[in-house]
C-alpha cells in the first residue's frame, strides 16, 4: 500500500492567514480601525510565553491590532476580572484570549464566564459550548474547528463516515465531536475508561487524536486508507542529535502513515491551524461589532 499522503496543515493555515489579512484590509478601509485582539497572561508559563508571542505575531502579519497584558503570577482573580471588564467593554477590542493554564490559585471557569460571549473568540464560554451543542452560531474552539477544516479539505462530504475522537476535554475533544456529528459522521468519543482502544480506533474512517500521550496511537490501530488527525503536541526528553527534545504527536507517525490514506504531520499539521482560526475568529467577531456581514469562506 502507498504512503499516506501528508496533509499539510502548515500550507492550508498560511493560506487561510493570508486571506484573512485582505479581509482585515477591507475592514480598516470599511471602519477606519482594525480587527483587535487581547491576549492576557498571567504568570511565566514558558510554553504560555511562547504561544502568546506567537499569537502577537500571527495577528501583527495579517493586519489584526493586538493588544498583550502580561500579569504577575501573584495577580489575584479579582484583579483579572477587572481587566476581563475593562475589555469587554473596549471597543477597540474583539477577540479576548485569556491563555491557559492560569497559576494555582485563580479560577479558570470564572475568567472565562467573566468574558463577553461575542468577544470570545477561543470559544470557551458556556454560552458558545451551548450554541455549538444546539446548532446556534457562535465561536467554536480554535482547535477543532481547524481539524474539520483540514477534513472538509481533504475528504469533502464526510456523512455516514465512522469517527473516532480520542479525547473528551471541553477545548478539543467534545467540541471536534460535535462539528464531526453536524457533519454527519458517525461519532465515537474514546478516553482513558475506553474498552479494547485498539479495536475501536480500527473501525474509524477518521481519527482524530486529542490524548497528550506520546505517539500512543500505533500504526496497526489504524483501518487502511483512514483520515489521522494529530492533535497532540509532546516534547519527547532531551537526546545528544535533539538537545531541546523532539516534538511528536499521539500518533506513532511512521508506522500510521504506511497503512492511513492521509495523515497530519507534527509539527506543521493540527498546530498552525489553530493560531490561523483564532484571527479568523478575531475578524468575524469584528464584522459583527461593526455590523457587518461576515466574508465568505472563512
Ligand atoms: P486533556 O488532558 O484535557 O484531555 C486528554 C484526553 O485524553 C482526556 O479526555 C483523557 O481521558 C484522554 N486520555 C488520556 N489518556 C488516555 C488513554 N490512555 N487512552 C485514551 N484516552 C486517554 O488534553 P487536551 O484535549 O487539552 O489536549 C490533548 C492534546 O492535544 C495535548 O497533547 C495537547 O498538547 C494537544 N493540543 C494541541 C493543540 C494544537 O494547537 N495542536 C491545541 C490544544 C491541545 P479522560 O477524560 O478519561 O481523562
Amino acid at each position: 500500500m502507498a504512503e499516506a499522503a501528508r496533509i499539510d496543515g502548515k500550507g492550508f493555515a498560511d493560506a487561510l492567514r493570508a486571506r484573512i489579512a485582505g479581509h482585515a484590509g477591507e475592514f480598516v478601509q470599511a471602519t477606519g480601525r482594525k480587527p483587535g485582539l487581547a491576549v492576557v497572561l498571567v504568570g511565566e508559563d514558558p510554553a504560555s510565553q511562547v504561544y502568546v508571542g506567537a499569537k502577537a505575531r500571527a495577528c501583527h502579519e495579517a493586519g489584526i491590532a493586538s493588544f498583550e497584558h502580561r500579569l504577575p503570577a501573584e495577580t489575584s482573580e479579582a484583579e483579572l476580572l477587572v481587566l476581563v471588564e475593562r475589555l469587554n467593554r473596549d471597543p477597540e477590542v474583539d477577540g479576548i484570549l485569556v491563555q491557559m493554564p492560569l497559576p494555582n490559585g485563580l479560577d479558570e471557569q470564572a475568567v472565562i464566564a467573566a468574558i463577553d460571549p461575542g468577544k470570545d473568540v477561543d470559544g470557551f464560554h458556556v454560552i458558545n459550548a451551548g450554541r455549538l451543542s444546539v446548532g446556534q452560531e457562535g465561536f467554536v474552539p480554535c482547535t477543532p474547528l481547524g481539524c474539520m477544516m483540514l477534513l472538509k479539505d481533504r475528504l469533502g462530504d464526510l456523512s455516514g463516515l465512522d469517527a473516532v475522537v480520542i479525547g473528551r476535554s471541553n477545548i478539543v475533544g467534545k467540541p471536534m465531536a460535535q462539528l464531526l456529528t453536524d457533519a454527519n459522521a458517525t461519532v465515537t468519543i474514546a478516553h482513558s475508561r475506553t474498552k479494547n482502544l485498539p479495536d475501536v480506533v480500527r473501525r474509524a474512517d477518521i481519527v482524530v487524536a486529542a490524548v497528550g500521550r506520546p505517539e500512543m496511537v500505533r500504526g496497526d490501530w489504524i483501518k487502511p486508507g483512514a483520515t489521522v488527525i494529530d492533535v497532540g503536541i509532546n516534547r519527547l526528553p532531551p537526546t545528544d542529535d535533539k538537545p531541546k527534545g523532539r516534538l511528536v504527536g499521539d500518533v506513532a507517525f511512521t508506522e500510521a502513515a504506511a497503512v492511513a490514506g492521509a495523515i497530519t504531520p507534527v509539527p506543521g499539521g493540527v498546530g498552525p491551524m489553530t493560531i490561523a482560526v483564532l484571527l479568523r475568529n478575531t475578524l468575524v467577531a469584528a464584522h459583527a461589532h461593526a455590523g457587518l456581514e461576515a466574508p465568505e469562506g472563512l
